[in-house]
């Protein structure tokens, strides 16, 4: 869209306020308001003053003033707000050069599309995120979560998917990982979702289905695939708009990887491809009708996943979602069949179909750096031709432990995560996708979040050691 569009779509939707939007290093939408009268196409070229110095992860205080890029493409009229207003997505630049600044996360993810295309190794990469969520009640749990749940065992598996922290009647429960499909009423978020999905569609995104995924109160909405900083800038709607609609029905949408021990986590697998001329680059006739590049591709994922973990694992949280028996992966290894491994390749006939999924992210990342990174280590793959060993068409979880010796695993915490990020980084700065500053300066945010946590007693530890 032009200014001038822009300008009139605001004219003729009597619109009141434009909300500019941006995405900080942690992943958090932020927002700014301004009136619609301030707004006009002077002050959409020239963009929007801020001060970075309260986000965390950016400017120091001496050098806080940023500039907000608006995308006017991005635009949509907000949902949920009882003023019209007209949103729009941004990249932030340097106020004196007007050059990216190198901590967006949104900058990263434009710099990797470009990366891609001057690779030479195609036109278009396309993202199909499917980020899980659980729904609890919004009032009895927000009080102190953390003090309840370790008194809570797999025999009342329910307790937080209603009003039944009373343990009344859970007959309509499902249990530890019974979520998947039964109608209501053991599926209580129905209208929920329906409402989700809908008001997605409302505002323009592209979206197919809903359902009950395993765990107790566990939802998942379908995200119809598109381009990787595009389809960052829906996940962060789809993230806005479940939070939005849960709260109005009463209810708190989270989406930490793992709410409750003893069932299934929530994952935001990431599927993936890249067009060249027109053409499906990853269809092929290997391995599951796979192309050469894409078996590349999985190698440079499977190579760099202890790294890329730092961005698509990024809370001390993922990792209790990443251990065996919860249908998420821990092992280095990819397969057509089975789920347990870190990348899957989901069936179809069509070429034009034909993707890989790595299994191994979670909803905690930002979405700009996650699909960012996946990309680069996947470019790597295919540019250093990493060979992804043979393909493990076998249930993982039931594996020997002499066969599973063998077997490279993920991270099993953040703090390994942030440390391999430390090590490994080269292939993000191919192309100045991503910049040594800005891994120091994620590493330097993240550490903060490892060392609160491992600076906190735990619930755990009181029951297993407080009459020691
Ligand atoms: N919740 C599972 C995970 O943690 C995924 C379940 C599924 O979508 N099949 O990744
Ligand atoms: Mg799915
Ligand atoms: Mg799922
Ligand atoms: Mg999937």
């Amino acid at each position: 869209m032009s200014t001038k569009d822009v300008i009139k779509l605001m004219k003729d939707e009597e619109v009141a306020y434009l909300d500019v939007r941006f995405t900080d290093p942690r992943g958090k939408l932020q927002h700014v308001t301004v009136i619609a009268d301030e707004v006009d196409e002077d002050f959409l070229e020239e963009g929007f003053m801020f001060d970075g110095s309260s986000i965390a992860g950016w400017k120091s205080i001496e050098a806080s003033d940023m500039k907000l890029v608006f995308d006017l493409d991005s635009v949509y009229i907000d949902p949920f707000y009882a003023e019209k207003t007209l949103c729009v997505h941004c990249s932030i630049a340097e106020p004196d050069t007007g050059e990216a600044y190198d901590r967006d996360p949104r900058g990263t993810a434009q710099k990797c599309e470009a990366y891609l295309k001057s690779s030479g190794i195609g036109d278009a990469c396309y993202m199909g995120p499917e980020a899980e969520f659980f729904l609890f009640d919004d009032v009895k749990y927000s009080v102190a979560p953390n003090k309840v749940s370790f008194e809570i065992d797999a025999d009342h598996a329910a307790w937080n998917t209603d009003s039944d922290f009373e343990m009344g009647n859970l007959g309509h429960r499902p249990t530890y990982k019974g979520g998947y499909f039964p109608v209501n009423p053991s599926d209580d978020g129905q209208d929920i979702r329906s409402e989700m999905l809908s008001t997605m569609k409302r505002i323009g995104m592209k979206v197919d289905k809903h359902h009950h995924e395993v765990a107790t109160s566990q939802h998942e909405l379908g995200l119809i695939f598109g381009t990787l900083t595009k389809q960052a800038d829906e996940l962060q709607k789809y993230k806005y708009i479940v939070h939005n609609v849960a709260q109005a029905y009463g209810r708190s949408a989270t989406f930490m990887p793992k709410p409750i021990a003893g069932d299934n986590g929530s994952g935001m697998h990431v599927n993936m491809s890249i067009w060249k001329d027109g053409k499906p680059l990853f269809a092929g006739d290997k391995y599951a009708d796979l192309s050469q590049e894409a078996l590349y591709f999985i190698g440079g994922i499977l190579k760099h996943a202890k790294t890329l973990n730092a961005f698509t694992n990024p809370s001390t949280n993922s990792y209790k979602r990443l251990i065996p028996g919860f249908e998420a992966p821990v092992l280095r290894a990819y397969s057509a069949r089975n789920r347990s491994g870190c990348v899957r390749i989901p069936w179809t006939e069509s070429p034009k179909a034909k993707r890989v999924e790595a299994r191994f992210p979670d909803p905690s990342a930002n979405p700009y750096l996650c699909f960012s990174a996946l990309m680069m280590a996947g470019l790597d793959g295919i540019k250093n031709k990493i060979d992804p060993g043979e393909a493990m068409d076998k249930n993982l979880y039931d594996l020997p432990p002499e066969e599973l010796a063998d077997i490279p695993t993920v991270c099993g915490s953040l703090r390994e995560a942030l440390d391999a990020l430390a090590a490994d980084h080269e292939f993000l700065l191919a192309g100045d996708v991503f910049t040594k500053s800005q891994i120091e300066g994620y590493i330097e945010l993240k550490m903060e979040e490892v060392q609160a946590y491992e600076h906190t007693p735990h619930p755990v530890e009181y029951g297993l050691y407080y009459s020691c």
